[in-house]
């Protein structure tokens, strides 16, 4: 995908136009009490808003937040989004009170220069996801461009993310723009050598990320529970661990196509096991290739950690994606942080995170402001890990 010739927003003239924003609104929050847990992908928004009410635009917000599955369910309100929006950005935030009605309609008519609207949630309209092309059209003629910012769904062909394109020009968002040049330099022109941290569960969601990987990274390191289908490959006893013994030939093939390129791949050589799945369970230390029938690999162990660390140490360009083992539970959660603190301690490299679990454990952990970029998106981070198109990209205005 050409990202460098993607047009953004800095490349078109929106003074006293109608500008439609399609945002990532869709916060972590407490269902009981509406709380927002993490208000990263609002805060992230500001700059592209902040941009357009500088250069005279009038700006309607849209969004989708949780799954009401086009039906219009009042806790899946974009609310608290919005009054989050205005305290951050101290203006109105106006909600409509529709999804393409009456008072949507009217309302964006009616909107000025400098002001805001917010559309309420997309997917109270079944429409939006479906990329029904009357929605589409409805949606685009609320405004005179569209500035995609919602990193976080570019992988999805909805109305507001693929199908608006055929009706109006749509161009990237700040926030879009320095997700494809950060992620997308690491990916076509690294300062070398390049190190891929793959963790979390499963080998089955990464084939694709491990597959285009191994043409451009020098060194792979694999932990997490997706290591123990590795270990299985390679010949190793892992007891109870976790495994896709149907990706078991696909990981022996994975580990002699690096051999043919030459690009290095690290697996655990000690892990912490327990006996059971419990954030109570009692750390042993086990050799990874030799785990006792009873016990199941739940972080990778100190020998790994030094392992991990002095590899990661000698990389200019990092990227993370995936948990070194079960950090929910504390116990088990000292190899993502000692990886993640290696990250954090590395001044001259560039580290990015792709965006989900390894996101939110660099977050609770308190690391994320020493990493270069932290992917607002964890399917979309996925998909561009594995070379994919991303529809809500690819469907951007190129730079003529
Ligand atoms: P994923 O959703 O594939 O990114 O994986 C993230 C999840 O993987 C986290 O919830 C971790 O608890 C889990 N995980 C990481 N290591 C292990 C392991 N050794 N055994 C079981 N689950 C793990």
């Amino acid at each position: 995908m050409n990202f460098h010739h993607k047009k953004t927003v800095r490349d078109i003239d929106v003074n006293n136009k109608k500008v439609l924003v399609r945002c990532d609104f869709n916060v972590p929050h407490n269902e009981k009490t509406g709380e927002i847990l993490d208000d990263t992908r609002i805060a992230a928004s500001l700059p592209t808003i902040r941009y357009l009410l500088d250069k005279g635009a009038s700006v309607i917000l849209c969004s989708h937040f949780g799954r009401p599955k086009g039906v219009w369910l009042e806790e899946f309100s974009l609310s608290i989004a919005g009054a989050h929006l205005q305290e951050l950005l101290g203006q109105p935030v106006t909600l409509t009170k529709d999804v393409l009605g009456e008072d949507c309609k009217r309302a964006a008519n009616e909107l000025q220069s400098g002001e805001i609207l917010l559309i309420e949630n997309l997917r109270f309209r079944p429409e939006e996801e479906a990329n029904d092309p009357n929605f589409s059209k409805e949606l685009a003629s609320l405004a005179d461009y569209l500035v995609f910012d919602a990193f976080g769904v570019a992988h999805r062909k909805h109305a507001s993310t693929y199908g608006v394109s055929n009706y109006l020009p749509c161009v990237a968002g700040l926030l879009v723009e320095k997700e494809l040049d950060i992620m997308g330099r690491a990916l076509t022109e690294p300062k070398r050598p390049l190190t891929a941290i793959l963790g979390g569960s499963k080998v089955s969601d990464k084939i694709g990320v491990i597959l285009n990987l191994l043409n451009i990274a020098d060194t792979i390191i694999i932990g997490g529970g997706m290591s123990y289908t590795f270990q299985c490959a390679k010949g190793g006893t892992i007891g109870n661990s976790l495994v896709e013994t149907d990706r078991i030939d696909f990981a022996r093939d994975m580990l002699a196509l690096a051999k043919e390129k030459n690009v290095e791949i690290l697996l655990p050589i000690d892990d912490l096991a327990a006996n059971e799945f419990s954030s109570n369970a009692t750390p042993v230390l086990v050799d990874s290739m030799n785990i006792p029938d009873n016990l199941m690999g739940l972080d990778i162990g100190p020998k790994t950690i030094d392992l991990f660390s002095n590899s990661i140490k000698q990389s200019s360009t990092v990227i993370w994606n995936g948990p070194m083992g079960v950090f929910e539970f504390a116990s088990f959660s000292n190899g993502t942080r000692a990886v993640a603190q290696t990250l954090a301690n590395m001044n001259e490299a560039i580290t990015i995170i792709g965006g989900g679990d390894s996101a939110s454990a660099i977050e609770q952990m308190g690391y994320a402001s020493k990493m270069t970029h932290i992917s607002t998106g964890g399917g979309a981070s996925l998909k561009f890990l594995e070379g994919q198109s991303l529809p809500g990209i690819a469907c951007l205005q190129d730079i003529t």
